[in-house]
């Protein structure tokens, strides 16, 4: 039981999406790796594979992937870029911004002591503002930055991929290098709490949620101290 009437269900969609939503947590980090699948068929898209990448493989199961998207290039969201990548063919999709902690994925990963195989170089640079399309699933990409400086959000018919900005109750953290707290706020304030109140957000950790319940309730945002 939850008190948290606006919350869904993982795999739960608005009316009138076009994909369902596969959901894997993956990692000693526990973030979410999505899976999309249009309902309609044709190609997947993978969002964040973090780590685990047989489970992510064998949730794709074969079928064709059109791309990997990255909400940005912290260690637990591209673990198994490389692996994902390598089997499916499928090109890689990273902000510019976040390219410096791409790049140094692997000594990251020992820092905590964890092991990564360097990821290939992203394919495409996304931009801020620009419309992704993969057969039916098309995505408009929004810039968030403060968690980390070249995060993005992925947004679709009814749903949001919002990474590490924002969580159920919570907002990323702002300590690691590039962050900025006054510069999350603002911009979670004008790309995400933007966007029409019913959307559900998928975060990059945790479950779900939807821009009314953190507009309402999240107590970094309704405070509204910093913005
Ligand atoms: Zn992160
Ligand atoms: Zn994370």
């Amino acid at each position: 039981m939850t008190p948290d009437t606006d919350a869904v269900v993982p795999g739960a969609s608005g009316a009138g999406t076009a994909c369902d939503v596969g959901i894997l947590t993956v990692g000693p980090f526990q973030s979410n790796c999505y899976v999309l699948r249009p309902s309609g068929g044709g190609p997947l898209v993978v969002i964040d594979p973090g780590d685990e990448a047989d489970r992510i493989l064998a949730k794709i199961a074969g079928d064709d992937v059109a791309a990997i998207l990255l909400t940005h290039a912290h260690l637990d969201h591209i673990g198994a870029v490389k692996a994902v990548a390598a089997a499916t063919g499928a090109p890689v999709y990273l902000h510019p911004g976040d390219r410096f902690l791409y790049d140094a994925a692997v000594e990251h990963a020992r820092a905590f002591g964890l092991r990564v195989e360097a990821p290939p170089a992203p394919d495409r640079e996304l931009t801020e503002g620009e419309t992704l399309r993969f057969g039916d699933l098309e995505f408009e990409v929004r810039h968030v930055p403060g968690h980390s400086p070249g995060h993005v959000i992925f947004v679709t018919d009814g749903m949001a991929f919002v990474g590490d900005c924002v969580f159920h109750g919570s907002i990323g953290r702002t300590d690691l290098p590039g962050g900025d707290m006054r510069t999350l706020l603002a911009a979670i304030r004008k790309e995400i709490l933007s966007l029409p109140p019913d959307m559900v957000l998928y975060p990059g950790h945790m479950g779900p949620t939807t821009v009314r319940h953190e507009a309402q309730t999240n107590p970094f945002l309704v405070q509204g101290g910093y913005a």
